[in-house]
């Protein structure tokens, strides 16, 4: 093992990862457009765009040119008292791009720090109109947030880390899985548990909040827009504020530029993440509405209590503005249409195979679910000798290419996937024939 994996192995926590057993990792020495290199030559196609991030792939010259140009400015600069023009243009095409009223921008460092920023707007909101006793949240079982403390408190109960940090998360209201997939017809009955919950709670109810019909990492399930368009409608009729986390799903991944357009509602508090950047730079956002921001800056203490150090970072802020201005001059309707149909083309076929247990596509989100648990560094290594980066996680085995993927690579990708889990489901058999008596 090369020096630099060893230390790696001794001295770096990975994502979720045990400091004493850890899963392997690759190393990568460069990557441009859809391709990772690795340090041993190989090439990989990506399938992640690293966590729904980098949709203009990777090294691309007009993100680069931002950043070299914004460096030679300056790279940092203090929010507190200072601005910039990176900042104002950013803002002001967030702004323009979301949907309707979100119109006041709090620049953070992370999507779990966006989501922080929502759930304190949400209380500052309440109190600032005298009712202290709203700060509770209602959300949807299945949900991701973020790792910090307030976020963790929202994520699903069971999937998220509720019973480790028992005593110490706040206790919130979930309400059951949205039991009507996006292309099923609407049954009104899905929507009937999460009224109930609304109705019976919401003098306790600071805020509703959820993932906008995609939820990413909770589960990668995709649920109907009427369940959307009823949950905004419930907020409205009992005071409770809707915070759409869009940190995922945001900036057309979904098919639509946010993916609360497919229900033509709009929140009153949203946070974005992830993509804003093109995947260069660690940079999110919470827009709220004007009614919000104009009620909590009315209350006590007339502030909104937060303020990171590296707020609305010029560098960070110059490349998400060249990335959205790349998108928004791009065909990406067009090309998350292909990545729509060469998915469910070539990925569907593998409902077909007894461990699987569902295959779902959605805009630029490909799905397969299994029914077991996969090994996620057997199937790792098994997408790097088919060229491909891929990560599994639990039963999910999944892919959100960079928009710009070709057709071929594409089906490289869905083709290891199909290949990959074939060679899975025969070596599973083979070795359950074996254990047989
Ligand atoms: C990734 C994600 C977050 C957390 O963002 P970080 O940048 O990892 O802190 C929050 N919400 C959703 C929906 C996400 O997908």
């Amino acid at each position: 093992m090369s020096s630099l994996l060893d230390f790696d192995r001794n001295h770096l926590w990975h994502p979720y990862t045990s400091m004493t057993e850890p899963l392997p990792v690759y190393e990568v020495t460069a990557a441009h457009g859809v391709r990772l290199q690795l340090a041993d030559g190989r090439e990989l196609i990506d399938g992640m765009s690293s966590w729904w991030a980098a949709i203009h792939g990777y090294n691309h010259s007009a993100l680069n040119r931002a950043a070299t140009e914004q460096l030679g400015r300056m790279s940092h600069v203090m929010f507190g008292g200072l601005t910039h023009e990176p900042a104002v243009s950013l803002a002001r095409k967030l702004v323009e791009m979301s949907p309707a009223g979100l119109e006041r921008v709090f620049f953070c460092d992370s999507g779990s720090v966006s989501v922080e920023v929502a759930i304190k707007m949400a209380l500052q909101y309440w109190q600032a109109r005298g009712k202290e006793t709203k700060n509770r949240l209602l959300t949807i079982r299945g949900g991701y947030h973020g790792d910090t403390f307030g976020a963790m408190a929202v994520c699903d109960p069971v999937g998220g880390m509720h019973q480790l940090f028992q005593g110490v998360l706040p206790r919130h209201l979930f309400a059951p899985l949205v039991d009507c997939r996006f292309s099923d017809p609407w049954d009104p009955h899905a929507l009937s548990e999460f009224a109930q919950l609304i109705r019976d709670n919401h003098q306790q109810l600071a805020a509703v909040i959820l993932e906008p019909i995609v939820q990413g990492a909770g589960g990668m399930r995709f649920y109907h827009p009427r369940f959307l368009a009823g949950v905004r409608r419930l907020c409205d009729e009992f005071h409770v504020l809707l915070i759409a986390d869009e940190i995922a799903t945001g900036f057309g991944r979904t098919g639509k530029l946010f993916a609360c357009e497919h229900a033509e509602i709009s929140p009153d508090i949203m946070c974005v993440g992830k993509a804003l950047t093109g995947g260069y730079l660690s940079l999110a956002a919470t827009l709220a509405t004007a009614h919000i921001a104009e009620t909590i800056s009315g209350g006590d203490p007339g502030l909104f209590m937060h303020g990171p150090t590296f707020m609305a970072n010029p560098l960070a802020c110059a490349i998400a503005n060249a990335s959205l201005q790349l998108l928004l001059d791009s065909p990406w309707q067009q090309q998350i249409q292909a990545i729509e149909a060469i998915m469910d083309e070539e990925l569907t076929p593998l409902r077909k195979q007894p461990g699987v247990s569902d295959v779902r596509v959605l805009g630029g989100i490909g799905v397969v679910e299994m029914k077991k648990e996969v090994d996620v560094a057997s199937l790792q290594q098994d997408f790097i000798s088919q060229g491909v980066w891929i990560r599994p996680f639990g039963r999910l085995v999944y892919i959100m290419p960079p928009y710009i993927i070709n057709s071929d690579d594409l089906r490289h990708l869905t083709r290891a996937m199909v290949t990959v889990l074939e060679k899975n489901q025969s070596q599973l058999a083979c070795n359950s024939a074996h254990k047989s008596p």
